[in-house]
């Protein structure tokens, strides 16, 4: 398969994009086995997992001991479990904490991103006197700012006024310096992505959090795209909240059991919203009438956690346990810049561009190939059992992922991105979109 002219770009250091070399950078990777603890999808190579993160042999053992449990303990699960399903949400949190740089009672496992969003921003966003803004950014995934506009409704206030939005200069990426010029004394909280769902950006957190805490603004962020695939130090940067969800990078399983993270000096300040499982945890069944909020991360649950959704995660976080976060981040940014390099050396009339930064500290686990057909291009890969997500207009998003991608899978990915243009067979997909893109 190797010596087609599509892989001899005259600018390219000898080998780099020959198979021998893809087949060469796997054999030396210590961390390939990892491979075989995932379920594969057969006959495909799998480039979403920054969507959906594949089934771990480990996650399917730990959802399967609960699905015992229930049959065994019935009731008596919620106390006896292992962990005891009450003190779920708190147990998935301490396996978490190592991941987001937290302390253990800094974060806990509660619904999903969204709501974990609502419940954050019902706890921090007191829009008092002139600071009645929330500070966030144009590029953020939809449901956050869907979450943030209902947020700025419930107080009576008006989201095309109080809800700030910074602006992209290129449609991509987000310049550091304008988020820290929007942090103006009228901005109560500031709420960004920690890595930009399509480019893949990552933002300087700690720089913004100084900023933002030098101007008097609290700030929370989204770590959908970057928690299990890379380290933060949430705590050290004093970020006061995050929230995450833990089925794309995490692999939980569809609709897995949310994350989110409140600084120690927020403990025993009452969350937004209240419920049973936010109250602490000795005096919960006592189904007292006053709310006495945990004094951890625990007080921002609100109900009884979604055992099987919570469940998967319990295996798929000892895997974490097992490997540790930074030698995932390596081997994410080899397999990334290995893309990168793969896609640049194609020849430019193909039209593939990379969107994604370049340098290691600004970008997260995932590649935006940008090409003006993007979607006939997402389609053609997905016949060749290639796959990407597409993410309008112009963006097929590729993630190899570090627990259980391979350098060849993503050479011969590459190798389809170049056929698939080079034989015509775009021509044969349709335009038209379906429900799920
Ligand atoms: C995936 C993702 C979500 C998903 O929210 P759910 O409540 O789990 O549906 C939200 N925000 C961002 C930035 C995401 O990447």
């Amino acid at each position: 398969m190797t010596g087609s002219p599509l892989w001899s770009h005259p600018d390219e250091p000898v080998g780099l994009t020959t198979e021998a070399r893809a087949l060469a950078l796997d054999a030396a990777d210590g961390l390939s086995g990892l491979r075989d603890r995932f379920f594969l999808p057969p006959g495909t190579i799998y480039l979403d997992g920054n969507s959906l993160g594949l089934a771990s042999q480990d996650a399917q053992d730990a959802l399967l001991r609960v699905v015992e449990e229930w049959k065994h303990l019935a009731i008596g699960g919620w106390g006896r479990g292992e962990p005891p399903w009450v003190l779920l949400g708190e147990r998935l949190g301490e396996m978490q904490a190592p991941l987001v740089g937290a302390e253990p009672d800094e974060v806990v496992a509660a619904a999903s991103t969204t709501v974990n969003l609502h419940q954050l921003a019902a706890t921090f966003y007191r829009p008092a006197g002139r600071r009645r803004k929330i500070l966030a950014d144009e590029l953020n995934f939809p449901s956050d700012l869907y979450a943030l506009q209902s947020q700025v409704r419930l107080r009576g206030l008006d989201p095309d006024e109080d809800l700030v939005l910074v602006r992209s200069r290129d449609g991509r990426t987000l310049d550091e310096d304008d988020i820290v010029a929007a942090m103006t004394d009228d901005v109560a909280v500031v709420v960004l992505p920690s890595v930009l769902y399509r480019s893949g950006q990552l933002l300087d957190l700690p720089r913004l959090t100084i900023e933002a805490h030098a101007r008097g603004c609290l700030i929370g962020f989204d770590l959908c795209h970057s928690a299990g695939a890379l380290p933060h130090a949430l705590s050290e940067w004093e970020v006061d909240f995050a929230y995450w969800c833990t089925y794309k990078y995490m692999n939980s399983g569809p609709g897995g059991v949310a994350g989110l993270y409140v600084n120690r000096r927020h403990h025993g300040r009452p969350p937004g919203l209240w419920g049973w499982f936010g109250n602490r945890s000795d005096t919960r069944f006592d189904m007292r009438l006053e709310f006495e909020p945990a004094s951890t991360a625990a007080a921002w649950q609100i109900g009884t956690p979604n055992l099987l959704s919570a469940a998967p995660l319990l295996g798929s976080l000892a895997l974490f346990e097992e490997v540790g976060i930074e030698p995932l981040r390596r081997r994410s940014l080899a397999l990334t810049e290995y893309l990168m390099a793969l896609i640049d050396a194609l020849p430019p009339e193909l039209g593939y561009t990379v969107g994604t930064p370049r340098e290691p500290a600004r970008r997260g686990g995932h590649v935006a190939v940008e090409h003006a057909d993007a979607w006939r291009v997402c389609q053609a890969l997905l016949a060749r059992g290639v796959v990407p997500d597409f993410r309008p207009p112009n963006v097929v998003r590729l993630a190899p992922v570090a627990f259980y991608n391979s350098f060849h899978e993503v050479w011969r990915a590459v190798r389809h991105l170049a056929e698939i243009v080079e034989s015509g067979e775009l021509e044969r997909f349709t335009e038209e979109r379906g429900l799920v893109v």
